[in-house]
């Protein structure tokens, strides 16, 4: 059966990479979490000292380091999920707690980190059948992807995920500092001059504040089966 690609964008927190990571195993495509990308790069300038919390991230200092950062992703049987290493190490948990969140949106910004991360995320999905999840799949990776969604929730809603998702990995994290960290986030990501967070004009908007995870799975797998079976077959 033709494959096809699949781009997911949305706001902070929506459930994307979950309907993203259920949506890849369900059609059996590789699944590609870019903001683990933008992530990782963060860490390594966390851990070196480059960045830091309360002071204005130095774009000339982040690109000289560029060439010293390899991003990859490897699968482990132990979480049944593919994890994220930045130059050999497994750095899935770390990538994901505040002092990452608080500055990936300044570093993402940056425009040449911008593109070495489009570049391996293009080289990631060079085979095809892959579902990529983040916030400029649909209008800058890939902007001729078969099936365009972007995804949003009520910031109550979204909240609520992101506490509990930090709550699974051990760490506690108060309401009022989540909520201030998402919507940084979004406005940062939403109004930067390249690629910012935009629903493509040809994205499905996929609001999950009242649908179950099952219900939006349904959804989507529907869609992506319409657009299997639409797309142009493969020459
Ligand atoms: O998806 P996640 O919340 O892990 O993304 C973290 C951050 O990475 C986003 O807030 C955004 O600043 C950046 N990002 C991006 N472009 C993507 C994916 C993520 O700028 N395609």
């Amino acid at each position: 059966m033709r494959q096809i690609t699949i781009a997911i964008d949305g706001y902070s927190s929506c459930g994307k990479s979950t309907l993203a990571r259920e949506l890849a195993h369900e059609l059996g495509y590789a699944y590609i979490d870019t903001g683990a990308m933008y992530r990782a790069v963060t860490l390594y300038c966390l851990e070196k000292g480059i960045i830091e919390k309360g002071r204005a991230v130095d774009a000339f200092k982040v690109i000289k380091e560029l060439l010293h950062i390899k991003i990859e992703f490897r699968y482990s049987d132990n979480s049944g999920k593919s994890e994220t290493y930045l130059n050999g190490k497994n750095v899935e948990g770390e990538i994901r707690g505040m002092e990452v969140s608080e500055l990936v949106s300044p570093v993402s910004a940056i425009h040449e980190v911008r593109k070495m991360m489009v570049y391996l995320q293009r080289q990631l999905a060079k085979d095809g059948g892959v579902v990529m999840d983040g916030r400029d799949i649909g209008t800058t990776v890939f902007p001729h992807a078969e099936l365009k969604l972007f995804m949003t929730a009520d910031i109550n809603v979204r909240v609520e995920r992101r506490k509990q998702e930090l709550l699974s990995k051990g760490i506690a994290v108060k309401d009022s500092e989540i909520k201030r960290n998402l919507q940084r986030r979004d406005e940062e990501d939403s109004t930067r001059a390249i690629s910012p967070l935009k629903q493509a004009p040809d994205a499905v908007l996929l609001d999950n504040t009242k649908i179950t995870r099952e219900e939006q799975l349904k959804i989507a797998l529907r869609w992506a089966k319409e657009r299997i079976v639409n797309s142009a077959p493969e020459r």
